[in-house]
């Protein structure tokens, strides 16, 4: 089974449910892509065997020869609900961690153009990495998140989450009107620009200051 650690005043393992992940939410990264914005969040979900933790490295796929980092901030669900407000949203979300969103780019350029879905694009293992994730009593101020991602030392993302198009208590929201959200939901709110592809040997550094510094090694 799949887990995650959650850190609170201690640290316990919970089990993932579903993996929802939001397309296009940083205007700066849709045009990176040549994407358009979208009037609803384009939504997609990972199987649980794409969940990838800290302490083993990141094996890019053989199905691809273009494998993209997307640094993303990612909710975890404590509390599920249908249809849940706004005003509740943060109330439902237990803990915040960082994830890498891993697509293979090649093979979802593809998939564009075809109209066909991103399941082989955006499922395969390894392709839903986390770090541990932040109670949300210890976050503070969730308005003012601010990640970054490096790749060998080098600053290649930062993500401010006031520059989403589609704010946290919005993607909360939209979900639990589609979707019944479940404890132990994950949810990747989409990366900011800065994207790129991963080779073996590199090294991806998530951080979200003073609560996450994460390294993950990448091998072929
Ligand atoms: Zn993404």
């Amino acid at each position: 089974m799949a887990h995650v650690a959650l850190h609170a005043s201690q640290t316990r393992a919970v089990e993932v449910r579903n993996i929802y992940c939001i397309g296009r939410n940083y205007a700066a990264h849709i045009a990176e892509l040549g994407n358009r914005p979208e009037e609803d969040p384009v939504v997609f979900i990972k199987p649980t065997s794409a969940l990838h933790i800290p302490g083993h490295p990141i094996r890019l796929p053989k199905h691809s020869n273009e494998v993209h980092y997307e640094a993303e901030l990612v909710l975890l669900i404590g509390q599920g609900g249908k249809h849940i407000a706004e005003e509740d949203a943060l109330a439902h979300v237990a803990g915040y961690g960082l994830g890498l969103d891993l697509t293979a780019r090649d093979l979802q350029t593809k998939a564009k153009k075809g109209g066909l879905p991103w399941a082989v694009a955006k499922g395969f293992d390894c392709a839903a990495t986390v770090t541990s994730f932040v109670a949300t009593d210890h976050i503070g101020q969730p308005q003012h998140m601010e990640f970054q991602m490096y790749l060998n030392g080098q600053l290649k993302q930062h993500g401010d989450i006031r520059k989403m198009l589609f704010p946290i208590p919005f993607i909360v929201r939209y979900l639990s009107e589609v979707f019944t959200l479940q404890p132990g939901d994950l949810i990747f709110t989409g990366t900011p620009e800065g994207v790129g592809p991963l080779s073996p040997k590199d090294v991806v550094r998530l951080v979200l200051p003073g609560h996450i510094d994460t390294s993950f090694d990448v091998e072929g």
